[in-house]
């Protein structure tokens, strides 16, 4: 088996084996592209040494008969200093990892050599200069001795000279520099081989040992590069840049890697070699210079640079070297960009015909889109994390830190910045989170309402972040000894979970027309339709701007949060019997349908599945602690108005600053004597006290498995004859305005045909009753969620019933996998995800194995009873892109998620389908 190939021989199919550089190089060879003649030994002979630790006699013959094919080519000779040729010995892994292997340059000069060499005057300088950069690299790469050491020496001969820059130092200096390496090294019992061929094969062995350094291992598990696949060597002819005036190096990118525009983007030295562009010891020229300096070369340049990335079809990002006026290419691979540019650069090569529109849509990842449509931490700022949590809405923020939400709704409606910091949020929370520019919490998981309605809304939000204690009485939180107090400054990012203490530059959202072709492009092609979760006009507006197609979720019960209606929803609630009840429901029929009414104007035509409603009623009512603490004020409150009763002096003791917050004393004294306060205060005990005796009566041991979904519809049938009646006056409204809608009704919760049935008798009994009082027919389909095991089972059943299902896979994977959705995020998830007990967080990514089995289970009994049922999933996994993969070739209709993902779904759809 062949070890050791030419450029010649290689082809960039053959990556594995001679490593994207080797491949790469090859192929440049091949177009005519002038590179240093060279060869490659093989990732095999790698992998072959890395177990044996030792270079096989064979595998040292090949290399020596490729050294002497070299000095064919070349015209030069290994280790002959009247002509000699000296190489390079890079890493080049199949997968390109730039910067994590080594490489050694200018192999094959000893003293004696040196000093032949050095008789030519003309030669001096660029001789010592080659020597000493050997020294310098084989010491640090074979020999382990520390950079740092080099660079004192240097910085002494710099001083001694009178210069500040290497590039600086004349033939005399380097000479003397190459005594003082070479004491480093005799410091450390080090030798360097004075034979060429030795030196060139302990370069070739310590290439091969970097593939195992702690740092290229963590690089490629960060990556997910398997172990081993081993790296190539690649020898090549050197050619310098380091040969005077006419000389020098550089490196560039076909196109500017951050915003993608087609411009050469780099930057150059003369007079230099490759490391000193990276080194940072001199500040290298942009690009554009050298056009002025070497317009020829730069022409060469250009076209050079066309062809390249004609032939690889993507932007490239090079390294070359001029060597006394000639140019050479000493690399190419593909160039890494930014979400924006990598966008653009797709559409643009589509537009250049370079590449098929297919290719780009396979091109451009879903995390670009991702992070395109949210402000992101400046790549370029540099900032300190102090704690990390999930990352459960993408986006970064910076705000002053309010513990309390109604503070918090205040300072964000000045247009004050702020971040709601909460231990986790509630329903009651949703007026200081739309006014937050991100949320941080302590507790809850990537389906906690804090994470849910920030995704809803796209604002950024870390949750679940633990390491994070919040002490609201002194308003302040600690993160280990870090003290925040309310009002210092934090930053969230929601695409890492990170959290940063003060402010971090950030760098704007932006949806430019390339990120709207792309997605044009993916609508032409994918099958899975995209809606979005959406239950406000403000979300539906959203999610057509993000190109839903139309709602798949409409949560009933957000609608009922807003604060004009929770009082109503309250005294429904708390109401003694049905007519109390029904008194509450009357209040809030004519808001309901004005929203439906508002959400399917925004969405008309495309269908909105608008769900009854779902959560628990003690949700909507505040928490015994909290009640409790209500009522002791209020106990308080009575006897301060006893107090005064009996001293009213008192008051007129108060600052006459705060005086001016109350009504006038005598009015107030008045008032007191009369009582009206106390009574004001008796009255309002009473309803907390007995808003307390409801809550305990609501309580459920676990309510997420308990009075909720169609089971409540089913015992307080008017709540749900409400909401039904809203969805069809809305519908037939908008009808009679001529206007086509698609509204679709969907019972959550559901475990047997028998309740679907006994929801939809009530349907149709509303439906006509509506029809005929609009004297119009009001076509609205009646579906069902599947979100609880037995569901799945007996889909056949249902699909009798339901016209459509939609997988609720937030509760069908809680079902399934018996892992509570609220609290197994916050306690043993995280682990299992890191021991890989757990492949993926299953309340993110979709378990495929386990849930997604039961899904296709009810696919297809569903469909054998009602052949177009159509089905879709609105869970939060359906904005993931592997599991929208999955929902592509399990039969899905389409995905529903909140509006900011739909574009990542869009083209995830695309991907899938393309795949297929
Ligand atoms: C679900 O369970 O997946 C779902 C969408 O419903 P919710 O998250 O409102 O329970
Ligand atoms: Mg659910």
């Amino acid at each position: 088996m062949m070890q050791v190939y030419t450029f010649e021989e290689g082809s960039k199919e053959m990556r594995e084996l001679l490593g994207n550089k080797g491949a790469q190089l090859s192929e440049m060879y091949h177009i005519g592209i002038p590179i240093p003649p060279g060869f490659i030994i093989t990732t095999k002979a790698c992998i072959a040494y890395l177990k044996k630790k030792k270079i096989p006699d064979s595998l040292k013959e090949e290399i020596l008969s490729a050294l002497e094919d070299l000095e064919k080519k070349t015209g030069k000779k290994f280790g002959d200093a009247s002509n000699p040729l000296l190489v390079s010995v890079r890493s080049g892994a199949p997968v390109s990892m730039p910067g994590m292997m080594d490489t050694i340059l200018n192999i094959g000069l000893n003293d004696e050599m040196v000093e032949t060499i050095a008789k030519n005057k003309s030669k001096q300088r660029w001789v010592y200069d080659c020597y000493r950069r050997f020294i310098q690299m084989f010491s640090e790469v074979v020999l382990g001795i520390s950079h740092g050491e080099f660079e004192r020496e240097i910085e002494e001969v710099k001083k001694k000279a009178g210069v500040e820059k290497d590039h600086q130092l004349g033939a005399k200096e380097l000479k003397e520099l190459i005594k003082h390496y070479k004491v480093v090294v005799k410091r450390h019992n080090a030798v360097i081989p004075s034979k060429p061929e030795e030196q060139l094969q302990k370069a070739i062995v310590s290439v091969f040992s970097s593939w195992n350094t702690p740092r290229a291992r963590k690089y490629r598990e960060l990556n997910k590069i398997p172990d081993d696949l081993g790296t190539a060597a690649v020898v090549q002819a050197m050619v310098y840049g380091n040969k005077g005036k006419k000389s020098g190096t550089g490196v560039l990118f076909t196109r500017n890697p951050s915003n993608g525009k087609r411009e050469i983007y780099g930057e150059y030295l003369m007079n230099a070699q490759g490391e000193d562009i990276v080194s940072g010891t001199r500040t290298p020229n942009p690009i554009k210079n050298l056009k002025k300096e070497m317009p020829q070369l730069y022409s060469q340049l250009q076209k050079i640079c066309r062809k390249v990335e004609e032939h690889f079809k993507d932007m490239q990002d090079m390294e070359f070297t001029i060597e006394e006026g000639k140019l050479y290419i000493l690399q190419t691979r593909t160039g890494k960009r930014t979400s924006m540019a990598a966008i653009k650069i797709a559409v643009d090569m589509v537009k250049e015909k370079l590449i098929t529109k297919k290719e780009a849509l396979l091109r451009v990842q879903t995390s670009d889109i991702e992070k395109i449509l949210h402000p992101v931490i400046d790549p370029k700022a540099k900032y300190t994390v102090i704690a990390k949590g999930l990352n459960a809405s993408p986006g970064a923020a910076s705000g002053k830190v309010i513990f309390d939400t109604e503070k918090a709704a205040q300072l964000g409606k000045e247009g004050q910045k702020v971040l709601l910091v909460r231990e986790e949020t509630t329903p009651d929370d949703i007026h200081g989170i739309a006014f937050s520019q991100g949320i941080l919490t302590t507790r809850g998981g990537m389906t906690s309402h804090a994470a849910v309605v920030a995704r809803g809304m796209g604002k950024p939000c870390v949750c679940g972040c633990g390491e994070i204690t919040i002490d609201s009485r002194r308003n302040r939180c600690r993160i280990g000894n870090i003290v925040i107090k309310e009002g210092d400054i934090l930053t969230i990012d929601g695409s890492t979970g990170e959290v940063i203490k003060g402010e971090v530059p950030l760098v704007p959202p932006s949806f430019t027309p390339e990120t709207k072709k792309i997605l044009t492009w993916a609508d032409e092609v994918k099958r899975l339709e995209v809606r979005a979760n959406a239950d406000t006009p403000e979300g539906a507006k959203l999610a057509r701007k993000m190109g839903a197609r139309g709602i798949g979720l409409c949560r009933t019960e957000r609608m009922f949060n807003e604060a004009n209606r929770l009082p109503i929803v309250r005294a429904m609630i708390l109401a003694k019997n049905r007519k109390e009840r029904m008194k509450a429901l009357e209040k809030l029929l004519p808001l309901q349908k004005r929203d439906f009414k508002e959400i399917l104007r925004i969405m008309h035509p495309l269908p909105v599945t608008i769900r009854l409603l779902d959560i628990p009623l003690h949700e909507f009512l505040p928490s015994p602690e909290e009640l409790l603490k209500e009522i002791e004020y209020l106990k308080d409150f009575k006897e301060v108005m006893k107090s005064l009763q009996e001293f009213p002096h008192i008051l007129q003791l108060l600052d006459p600053k705060l005086q001016v917050y109350l009504p006038p004393i005598e009015k107030f004294l008045d008032d007191i004597n009369k009582k009206k306060y106390q009574h004001l205060s008796e009255k309002l005990l009473q309803e907390k006290i007995s808003m307390l005796e409801k809550v305990r009566s609501l309580e459920e041991v676990n309510p997420m498995l308990g009075h909720r979904g169609v089971r409540l519809g089913i015992t307080y049938p008017e709540i749900y004859d409400m909401q039904i009646r809203a969805i069809y006056e809305a519908s037939a409204e908008l009808i009679k305005e001529g206007m086509e809608i698609h509204p679709e009704i969907m019972v959550p919760q559901v475990c047997t045909a028998q309740e679907l049935k006994w929801v939809f008798k009530r349907v149709k009994k509303i439906a006509s009753e509506v029809e005929k009082k609009y004297e119009i027919k009001v076509p609205i389909k009646f579906g069902t969620m599947i979100e609880v095991v037995r569901a799945c089972m007996r889909a056949g059943k249902l699909a009798e019933i339901a016209e459509f299902f939609s997988f609720g896979t937030n509760d069908l994977s809680q079902a399934t996998i018996s892992f509570s959705r609220e609290d197994a995020e916050k306690k043993f998830l995280p682990l299992y995800t890191k021991r890989k007990i757990l492949q993926d967080n299953p309340f993110s990514i979709l378990d495929q194995k386990g849930v997604g089995r039961l899904m296709m289970i009810a696919i297809e009994w569903g469909r054998k009873t009602r052949k177009d049922l159509k089905i879709g999933v609105c869970g939060e996994q359906g904005g993931e892109p592997s599991s929208i993969h999955f929902c592509h070739r399990i039969g899905i209709d389409y995905v529903s998620c909140s509006p900011f993902r739909v574009p990542v779904a869009r083209l995830a759809a695309a991907q899938a389908a393309l795949k297929e």
